[in-house]
């Protein structure tokens, strides 16, 4: 059955990206299309997308009709860009009002809760009130979007072109909920009662999101499950035991088109499956650019991180002594990452000491990440919590081996001694452990660490099998709302 899918997201690749979710939201959609369902995205046009307008980049069209949004303050007049995601025929709709919408920044104004309130009550009245195309699924994306299941749950079902219609609610990331001031109620013209979850006074949008969807999901099996507990639910963990029948979790799959090293533009020398013998040219390719001696008889160790506490930087800096101090012979270090000043001066002190072995190159570089997927021998990941991951996903796709935590996506994808190595508590002793088997196999063991090597590039992380569990729990919500 061809099924209407609509999502709705506050970010959307190549549109807009502050991180993982408009991968998701740039990915799967083009992967459900493949199977043959009828999928719309909406996001709202930031400044950056109204220059893009203007400026004839990705081909946007303005629609030639406007909308009036009803908020309780009055309708708010508003219009709407078209595109299409890169690379397929689905449709992108790009909510337009200059003053709530279209800002230099996406996030970080106070009067987000509202401006992403009215985003989803625009997103819906746009795609079916105005274009006339009733979803079968409403898929929204994090707290920006949860406004919508709310009052498709709400005030929407007195409206017979919006009733009945099923939501899903994908979590990418618990720790941000989009709490509001309960006016915010009033202004979507919702009359409801308070929560558990919520202060006098206040609404959890992410909460409100909870309650209400047909279907919940995650980005992994594992972090469903640590979100339904005390330490990983975030004060919602309640909550989602209450739903935990509908609550699930589907893996992130890499879009295949960008990373893969046969065909990466990035790499000194691309290689598949049957050529790993052409990858080592990456090693000595990543140490001359970052200037350390071009050394195949040392073990190259590296991360690719946002320096946020979550990446697991509490344990990583002694780590990093350790191994440049020799603690498990001679090794070598790359980092490439950006993010809190703290971190950032923790890597900037160690790459200072250690110039000969120790590279951090401290900002975002898109071009230079592949390479250092393909240089390195070892990829670190200690995640604090890792709601599924990406970075784990394409090391192996690249051929290098990861060291992870065991939480969340990383559970899931990295299998000890098989794929990867893993270690289960937060500490210092426990990573540097796994850390340490690892380097004794580079060492030791040729013939087992290629078979690693071999396994994690021949894992499926492509989007198709993730696309099919949508496909299935989007069949699921339906047949449960009817
Ligand atoms: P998160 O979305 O929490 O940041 P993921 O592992 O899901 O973590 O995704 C991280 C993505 O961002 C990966 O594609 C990784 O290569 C990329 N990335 C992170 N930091 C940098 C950086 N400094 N330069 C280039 N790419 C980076």
């Amino acid at each position: 059955m061809v099924l209407k899918v609509l999502f709705l997201a506050s970010e959307v690749a190549p549109f807009a990206k502050t991180g993982g979710l408009a991968d998701v939201t740039g990915s799967l959609p083009k992967a459900l299309a493949a199977l043959g369902h009828d999928v719309r995205v909406v996001m709202p046009a930031y400044e950056s997308v109204e220059r893009a307008a203007l400026d004839g980049r990705w081909a946007l069209r303005a629609v030639p009709f406007s909308l009036s949004v009803p908020m309780a303050a009055g309708a708010i007049a508003a219009g709407a860009f078209e595109g299409q995601l890169p690379g397929s025929q689905v449709p992108v709709y790009f909510v337009a009002e200059r003053s709530l919408l279209a800002r230099p920044l996406l996030y970080g104004y106070d009067d987000d809760p509202y401006r992403f309130a009215f985003f989803s009550r625009a997103a819906l009245d746009l795609v079916v009130a105005a274009l006339g195309w009733r979803p079968d699924v409403v898929h929204v994306h994090d707290w920006h979007a949860a406004a919508a299941v709310l009052w498709l749950a709400t005030a929407g079902q007195d409206d017979d072109r919006y009733r009945g219609i099923t939501t899903l609610l994908t979590i990418h990331n618990l720790q941000h909920q989009g709490w509001a001031s309960w006016n915010l109620l009033g202004q979507l013209g919702i009359v409801t009662h308070p929560l558990r979850e919520e202060p006098y006074g206040s609404i959890n949008l992410l909460a409100r999101g909870i309650y209400h969807a047909t279907k919940i999901n995650t980005v992994s099996p594992s972090y469903a499950r640590e979100i339904m507990t005390s330490t990983g639910g975030a004060g919602l963990d309640g909550l989602l035991r209450h739903r935990h029948a509908d609550v699930h979790g589907i893996l992130n799959g890499l879009d295949y088109d960008v990373w893969n090293p046969a065909t990466d533009v990035n790499l000194a020398r691309r290689f598949n499956l049957r050529t790993l013998d052409r990858r080592p040219a990456n090693k000595r390719a990543l140490q001359a650019r970052l200037g350390l001696p071009q050394r195949d008889d040392v073990p190259l160790v590296a991360m690719v991180t946002r320096l946020d506490a979550q990446k697991g930087l509490g344990i990583t800096g002694h780590i990093v002594h350790l191994l440049m101090n020799n603690a498990a012979g001679e090794a070598q270090f790359v980092l490439l990452g950006s993010g809190a000043s703290e971190y950032e001066a923790v890597f900037r002190h160690l790459a200072g000491y250690h110039r000969q072995k120790m590279a951090a190159v401290l900002r975002y570089d898109g071009s230079l990440a592949p390479l250092v997927y393909a240089g390195s021998d070892v990829f670190l990941m200690p995640s604090l919590f890792e709601p599924c991951g990406l970075g784990q996903l394409i090391a192996m796709r690249y051929g290098s081996v990861p060291v992870a935590r065991a939480t969340g996506g990383l559970a899931d994808t990295v299998r000890d001694g098989v794929t990867g190595f893993t270690f289960s508590d937060y500490d210092v002793s426990d990573f540097w452990e796994a850390l340490r088997r690892a380097l004794y196999i580079w060492h030791h063991d040729h013939g087992s660490w290629r078979a690693m090597q071999l396994a994690g590039m021949a894992m499926d992380s492509s989007w198709l099998t993730s696309a099919r569990s949508y496909q299935q729990l989007y069949e699921w919500g339906m047949a449960s709302a009817r």
